[in-house]
């Protein structure tokens, strides 16, 4: 049975979707202002491990993480650089995904881009309007979250602290509240902006996922992502524009959270010069290694980012490549061992009940580096390793690896293998069109090179001579 840890109850519960076997997923997705950030990979990582054991549990997951392509920042950086906030969209949501797609982040299966919803923001708009929920002002449109009782039951908001008194001169306009939110903005000269019912605007930052949530998952989530810093206002105010708007509660079944990452114990900022982009990220660093390093926390514990806990994440893989090198050069010909089959069985039980404890991949790993001690001990100490166990091993870590998404099976094959396999496909297509001499040429530039060719009923083969 797998349990899920929901921020709205603080408790570990059993999972039960909506729709049995089916699972509605929602993730806040980046704003595209600039280039990802290791902040964004450690949110994303760890959700695409969530969503990959969801599928092996047997379940059909609908993943969607939007992208935010309007914005304040969107806005500020699209006059700092002098273009429009769609080509910076344009420019950043490539990088953005090439950048995930290498550290191994599967695409979701719908990524909704904000500008493109508009019809479906104003229609949410407008029925909490119609139903009193909101009010227009001189600037926009507000959610009043007096009209809401359960508003700040995810944040535990104690409400009498921070819930000023009625109509408080907040900033230039009228609001009931000074914690009401903005659903509609009025445009602002020289600002990006849509027609609707209360002029040309934009929407404000909430009502985007209540909205793309809706269109394509419909009323109410199964399991709505983020990471923790969102819990506060974002999150809460999703659940008051939703429930409200569209009468259902609750509006997300689970609700969970990641922990933030931070760089040598800050707080990631570009002002104390700590700020990791994932271009930066990728050209200094393994993908692999990061995603092992991210996948080793359990996916609500903050993440503290620093050299000597990427370079431990990465010995540790390096460890699990060479376990995984040995498995595939064993030999021994010989019948599998009952011993073997236990520990896998045992092995296999004991992850599965990590992976269901609410997602314990820290506890998962713990099992996974006993269990490659075991089998290592096995290959070498006791020597007793079978081509048949070895295959059995491989095929129970491709298995785990379908969930984590860091181990690597096929050997990578280095320039001069590929340099000499594409000589060799070139001598073959020439002795084909019998032109032997140039052939030859090919076979006597490469033993220069210290490559010696020979033919065999089973193709060429080649070794190095010197
Ligand atoms: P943003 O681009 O800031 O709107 O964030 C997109 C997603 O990444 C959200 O789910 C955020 O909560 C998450 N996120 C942003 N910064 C961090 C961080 N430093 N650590 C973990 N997750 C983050
Ligand atoms: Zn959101």
């Amino acid at each position: 049975m797998l349990s899920i840890h929901n921020s709205l109850s603080r408790q570990k519960e059993e999972f039960r979707p909506q729709e049995p076997g089916k699972v509605r997923m929602y993730v806040c997705g980046p704003t595209v202002y600039g280039p990802g950030h290791i902040g964004h990979a450690r949110t994303y990582i760890a959700f695409d491990v969530i969503r990959r054991y969801l599928e092996f549990s047997g379940y059909a997951v609908t993943f969607v993480v939007n992208i935010t392509d309007i914005h304040d920042d969107m806005i500020a950086q699209a006059n700092k650089e002098g273009i429009t906030i769609f080509q910076l969209a344009e420019k950043n949501i490539p990088l953005f995904f090439g950048d995930l797609d290498a550290l191994g982040i599967r695409r979701a299966d719908f990524s909704p881009r904000v500008t493109e919803t508009i019809p479906e923001i104003i229609e949410l708009v407008q029925l909490l309007v119609q139903k009193g929920f909101a009010y227009e002002t001189e600037d926009g449109v507000y959610f009043s979250i007096d009209r809401f009782k359960e508003y700040g039951t995810l944040s535990r908001l104690v409400r009498e602290k921070q819930v000023g008194g009625t109509r408080v001169q907040t900033d230039k306009y009228d609001k009931t509240n000074p914690m009401d939110f903005a659903l509609w903005k009025k445009a602002k000269p020289e600002e990006p902006s849509w027609d609707s019912p209360w002029g040309a605007g934009r929407p404000g930052w909430h009502i985007e996922c209540s909205a793309m949530s809706r269109k394509i998952l419909g009323n109410q989530l199964d399991i709505h992502g983020g990471a923790a810093d969102l819990m506060f206002p974002h999150h809460e105010n999703e659940i008051a524009q939703s429930e409200c708007a569209l009468g259902i509660h609750p509006f997300v079944r689970y609700w969970m959270h990641t922990g933030f990452l931070n760089v040598d114990g800050e707080k990631m900022s570009k002002s104390l010069g700590n700020f990791i982009t994932l271009p930066q990220l990728l050209k200094n660093t393994d993908a692999r290694s990061f995603r092992f390093f991210i996948v080793l926390s359990h996916y609500r514990s903050p993440v503290d980012f620093t050299e000597n806990s990427l370079e431990n994440a990465k010995e540790s893989l390096q460890r699990f490549d060479s376990l995984i090198e040995s498995l595939q050069e064993v030999q021994q010909k010989g019948p599998s061992h009952a011993e073997m089959d236990g520990l896998l069985q045992k092995t296999r039980m004991a992850i599965k009940t990590a992976l269901d404890d609410d997602f314990n991949f820290p506890k998962c790993w713990a099992e996974l580096f006993e269990f490659s001690r075991k089998i290592n001990s096995f290959i070498h100490a006791e020597q007793k390793m079978t081509e048949t166990d070895a295959q059995k091993v491989l095929a129970f870590l491709k298995e785990i690896n379908s969930v984590f998404g860091v181990f690597e099976f096929e050997v990578k094959k280095t320039d001069l293998e590929t340099e000499v396999n594409e000589l060799i496909a070139e001598r073959g297509r020439l002795r084909a069109q019998k032109k032997f001499a140039q052939a030859d040429a090919i076979r006597a530039r490469l033993k220069e090179k210290g490559i010696e060719l020979m033919d065999s009923p089973t193709g060429v083969k080649w070794k190095k001579i010197h």
